[in-house]
């Protein structure tokens, strides 16, 4: 099969698969008006594909078939591909306004995590169950979610300690052809507008906890999965002044499964309880790359923004803005920087063969980006100014009663109309004064895993021991 046009995508999403919104079932995900953001967000996965500008880097060739195919499912067995990936990701995300398209990047992210569990555990059947699967949603030219976050209960307690059995996905049933999984994953970005869901386990297990031990994909529209999802665009398209593009951005679901079944050329683990930090230490080397890497187009979208409503305002030029302007460029820089750092010394994961970006710089980058991301919001919400979040909406605009006086009042520093200055506003107000704005702000903290996270990652990867041995060296202890 070619590569599928984003209205082959769109219609593949109309397959009866169960979701909800706002209480309501979702009859068609691709009309919903709040769900339809991110489809058309994700659409540019398979836009590229058929774009004279993006096909060198969005299109490769199936090594077996000489088929056509998406280069996100490309086997990082070289170093090399982390290089192509990161370049993918980066000009996909400027390809669709500024956002990650998303379909596509988290799914390979686990394909490849697989792959590298499954050669660790020296378990060729599932190995070979993985390349399968990358075959067929490579040649099928699939979407696909990431499902790892357990709903988790008492963080204190693992799985097997829970009130409830099922905090954690788990296997209920096994027959020789199949599994049978129940339980519940939170948080899922575009979970409902794909084709296909990969799940893994989301932490560390015991061998009483064997049962949670699973790996495995299932098509969105399996018997069984029931999606949660709500709105993160209330009020946008109405309200907001229209921009050439528009808003993009991703919905994420409550994702249930209840006696889910799923056959097992389609297990890649089955309670090997010993493997499971090892996928998701695998998985979150690849999957935080590409956040690092897709904060990059935000980050430079909101420090030009941030930019132009000093200009708006006329206050560019006063010194304490300009310190403003200094902190943003060291942080967009730094987080660009220590992102691009993380190529140039690929490692090859414990011995697999396949390749990651080095996994201490990539923590760092996610940790730096994550902890001064509300300080950068905080700078351009005080250069933006109180309108941010009192400013007349479009429809006030349009009205022929008000518009006089808004012409007249809303201006600001000579080259900006009032209708310029107001069009800024609205997308600030977007971007650093909305509701989406709090889900950014969210997100950035604990999509791709919260501070925790890469915390244990810097003291496990940094070389704590070279930096003790030469303080010895220096000091001259012998301890
Ligand atoms: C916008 C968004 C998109 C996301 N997309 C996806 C996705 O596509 N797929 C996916 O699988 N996940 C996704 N996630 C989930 C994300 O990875 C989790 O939110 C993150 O790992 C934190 O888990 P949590 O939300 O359960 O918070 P918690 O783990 O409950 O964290 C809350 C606080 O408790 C602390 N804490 C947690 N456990 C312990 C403990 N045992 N002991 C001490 N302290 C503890 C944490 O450090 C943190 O400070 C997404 C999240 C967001 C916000």
């Amino acid at each position: 099969m070619a590569l599928r046009t984003a209205e082959e995508y769109r219609e593949g999403l109309r397959d009866g698969r169960k979701v909800y919104l706002l209480g309501n079932p979702v009859p068609d995900v691709t009309e919903d008006p709040y769900i339809k953001v991110g489809v058309e967000t994700g659409a540019h996965d398979f836009l590229m594909g058929h774009d004279p500008e993006m096909r060198e880097i969005a299109v490769m060739k199936d090594t077996e078939t000489g088929e056509e195919i998406s280069t996100y499912f490309e086997v990082p067995d070289v170093p090399e591909v982390i290089k192509r990936r990161h370049n993918l990701i980066l000009k996909a995300c400027y390809y669709a306004d500024g956002a990650i398209p998303f379909v596509k990047d988290v799914g390979t992210d686990i394909m490849n995590g697989i792959k590298v569990a499954s050669r660790l555990m020296g378990n060729k059947e599932y190995e070979g169950r993985i390349d399968n699967y990358r075959r067929y949603c490579a040649r099928n030219d699939l979407s696909m979610a990431g499902a790892v976050t357990d709903v988790k209960g008492d963080r204190r307690k693992g799985p097997s300690e829970q009130e409830s059995p099922d905090y954690y996905v788990r296997v209920v049933d096994e027959t020789e052809d199949e599994i049978v999984v129940s339980g519940a994953k939170a948080h899922i970005t575009a979970g409902v507008y794909v084709d296909e869901i990969l799940v893994i386990p989301t932490r560390n297990l015991t061998e009483a906890e064997a049962d949670y031990a699973v790996a495995f994909a299932i098509p969105v529209n399996t018997p069984g999965i029931t999606q949660i999802c709500r709105p993160n665009f209330r009020f946008e398209d109405t309200n907001h002044f229209p921009t050439p593009h528009p808003r993009r951005g991703h919905v994420e679901s409550l994702l249930i499964f209840d006696n889910v079944r799923v056959p097992k050329e389609r297990v890649f683990m089955l309670r090997e309880w010993q493997f499971a930090q090892i996928l998701t230490y695998a998985f979150a080397a690849f999957h935080r790359f590409t956040a690092v890497t897709y904060k990059i187009p935000i980050l430079e979208f909101m420090t030009g923004l941030g930019m132009l409503a000093a200009d708006a305002n006329g206050v560019s030029k006063a010194s304490h803005v300009r310190e403003i302007f200094v902190n943003m460029i060291k942080y967009t820089e730094t987080t660009k920087s220590l992102a691009r750092a993380a190529l140039y010394e690929p490692e090859d994961f414990g011995g697999s063969g396949l390749f990651v970006p080095n996994r201490l710089t990539c923590n760092m980058a996610k940790l730096f980006f994550a902890s001064n991301f509300h300080e950068f919001v905080r700078d351009i919400q005080d250069i933006s100014g109180g309108l941010l979040v009192t400013q007349p909406t479009y429809r006030d605009w349009e009205n022929p009663e008000l518009n006089p006086y808004l012409r007249k009042y809303m201006g600001g520093a000579s080259g900006y109309t009032a209708e310029e200055r107001l069009k800024l506003m609205s997308s600030l107000h977007h971007t650093v004064g909305s509701d989406f704005a709090a889900w950014h702000e969210v997100c950035t903290i604990h999509a791709e895993g919260s501070f925790a996270s890469q915390k244990m990652m810097l003291m496990v990867e940094a070389p704590i021991e070279e930096y003790k041995k030469k303080a010895k060296t220096i000091v001259g202890l012998n301890v």
